[in-house]
């Protein structure tokens, strides 16, 4: 069986930050591990500008914070398409990879930075029918700038969250006119500004206070029906982006033998989370400059 030092798993901003500010301390034997084809985490799949202020203190796309951040930590063991299915026991892995199938992997040291994801429509409450023309802003970004596709041409967006916002610009880089921002509660997770840009540069009116909303449509999406000031309204569309409500992705915690070891006095010595599965949702720098921050604690808990 394989063994190391620390293994990472997630090749995000914050696995990635992490493991450069632990290899620069002089921690020598680093793997990290991500599922995906190439490492960078979300930004990578965001064309869109916003990344890297806190971290790097300059402002980039994501997919240049991408790289800046695998080029931060070049020399160390970056595996992708390499998923961590378990923890077999505390310290060991079992690991799924084309090459290798299954394999366990044992560390001293154990970082999960496997972020976050949006919730589903399903866990959302959004009612109506099952139609092809629904997705997450996530969904929504890795269709357009990673595969190229235009999924719908006028959709309305769900969601008041700062990452709605980040759903415009994905909208607008695609040359897609979304109808409008219906966000359940009174008002926006977001700078006040945002609502006031959506109208004035993208055209897209914000709708507060929309509840009961239900997606119609049978082929596909037609239109999404919801309650406002106490009047039903339905506005005509193609397709419905889901956005925000994240939650960490903390299968890894829930299953195997973790979820047993969680239980005893000092359980999680030697596994360290970092990034948004801790939650809630931070900005990309706001999670690799809190990872490089943590890497002081984890060398002296591997002493
Ligand atoms: C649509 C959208 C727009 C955003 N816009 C902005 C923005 O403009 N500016 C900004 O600063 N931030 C933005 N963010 C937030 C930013 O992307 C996140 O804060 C940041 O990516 C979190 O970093 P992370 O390392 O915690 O997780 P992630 O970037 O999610 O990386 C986690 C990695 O772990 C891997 N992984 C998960 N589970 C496993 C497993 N079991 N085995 C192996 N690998 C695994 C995943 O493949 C992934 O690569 C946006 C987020 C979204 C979703």
């Amino acid at each position: 069986m394989e063994k190391h030092d620390v293994v990472v798993i997630g090749a995000g901003p914050a696995g990635l930050a992490v493991a450069a500010e632990l290899r620069r301390r002089g921690v020598k034997d680093i793997v990290v591990l991500d599922r995906e084809a190439e490492a960078g985490g979300v930004p990578r799949h965001c064309g869109h500008w916003g990344f890297g202020w806190e971290s790097h203190r300059r402002l980039m796309s994501g997919p240049d914070y991408a790289r800046r951040l695998v080029a931060d930590a070049a020399g160390i063991d970056i595996r992708t398409a390499t998923t961590v299915l378990e923890f077999r026991s505390p310290h060991v892995l079992r690991v799924h990879t084309a090459r290798t199938a299954i394999a366990e992997m044992e560390a001293r040291h154990i970082v999960i930075a496997a972020g976050a994801r949006e919730s589903s429509r399903a866990a959302r409450s959004i009612g109506g029918n099952r139609v092809p023309g629904v997705m997450t802003t996530g969904q929504l970004q890795q269709s357009v700038y990673l595969q190229k596709l235009k999924p719908f041409t006028k959709p309305v967006i769900i969601g008041g969250e700062w990452v709605s916002f980040s759903a415009l610009m994905t909208c607008k880089h695609a040359g897609i006119a979304p109808q409008a921002m219906l966000v359940e509660d009174a008002k926006v997770d977001a700078p006040w500004f945002f609502p006031i840009g959506a109208r004035l540069r993208y055209g897209v009116p914000v709708l507060t206070s929309a509840t009961g909303i239900e997606i119609l449509g049978t082929a596909r999406v037609q239109a999404v029906r919801f309650q406002r000031k106490g009047k039903a309204q339905t506005l005509p569309c193609d397709g419905i982006i889901v956005s925000g409500h994240f939650v960490g992705e903390e299968a890894l915690l829930n299953a195997g033998a973790l979820t047993e070891f969680r239980s005893t006095p000092d359980g999680f010595g030697h596994i360290t989370l970092l990034g948004n599965i801790a939650g809630p949702l931070k900005t990309a720098g706001r999670c690799a400059a809190e990872a490089r921050a943590a890497a002081a604690g984890i060398m002296e808990r591997l002493a």
